[in-house]
Parts: C-alpha cells; structure tokens; sequence
C-alpha cells in the first residue's frame, strides 16, 4: 500500500483491528518514507448477481427496490420493517451463497414469495398477484387454496 501523504511504496501495518460484527478489518499504518499514520479499511468483496428481466435486459439487484415492493404488500399489516429487513437478509445471503452470476425477476420474485409467505399471507396474496400478473382465475385459485 503506497502511503497517501508522499507516495512511499513500503508502509507497515502498525495496529489490526476487526469490527464489532467481524466483516470490516481496519488497519493503522505507518510510511516508512515520512512516518505518517494512516487507516485502511478492509472488506469482503462479494458480488450479487444481476437480474435479468423479461426483455432480457439486466439490472443490478436493488434492496431497497426490492423493500418497497414488500412493504407495498404488507401495507396496514402488522409487521414490523425489522421482519422485511432480515427477510430482506436471507434473500440476500440466498443469492451470495447460490454463487450465481444471473437471476431471472421471476425467481427474485420467488424468493420475495417465499418470505412473504411466511410473514403475512395476505401480503403474499397482494405481492403474488401483481407479480404472477395472472393468466387464468384457476392458478390464482390454485393459489389461494396453497394458503
Ligand atoms: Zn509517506
């Protein structure tokens, strides 16, 4: 790491230090040029996959799109933004982990349901129906019966 005062190629880590919730490392250095102190901060890069919507066309995943669009649904329900958060958590940790590099909206949407499902039935109802944009009233009753 080139220190940021006098560009000087070698600096020494001089303090480690983790984050209370272990996914940041900072580190205090020390130029061996100038002797200034300086922090670097470390991070997981982990890349989620883009989504690919029915035209085709791509689209980074959006978390607070995606927020939106379940609190949309869960409008006048009783459930708390902590429990749209952390479903919002296992969507997210669901796609790292898939390692995946591409997701069709139609499984996004999937996973939304999923959560949905679990949190409030008549969000999932509201969030299906727009998002399965019905064809026949067969598969919309087929549904209902699911719950
Ligand atoms: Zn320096």
């Amino acid at each position: 790491m080139k220190c940021p005062f006098c560009g000087h190629g070698e600096t020494q880590v001089v303090e480690t230090r983790e984050s209370d919730d272990g996914d940041l490392v900072r580190r205090r250095r020390r130029c061996g040029g100038c002797e200034q102190r300086f922090t670097t901060y470390e991070r997981a890069e982990v890349a989620m996959p883009s989504v690919v919507k029915k035209d085709g066309s791509r689209t980074d995943f959006d978390r607070s799109k995606l927020q939106a669009s379940m609190r949309l649904a869960l409008r006048k329900r009783p459930v708390g933004i902590e429990q749209v958060e952390a479903a919002l958590d296992r969507i997210e940790r669901t796609l790292l982990s898939s390692g995946i590099k591409e997701m069709p909206t139609a499984k996004l949407g999937e996973l939304v349901m999923r959560e949905l499902k679990n949190l409030d039935k008549v969000a999932y109802v509201r969030f299906a129906s727009v998002y399965r944009s019905f064809e026949d009233v067969d598969e919309f009753s087929r549904l209902i019966q699911d719950i």
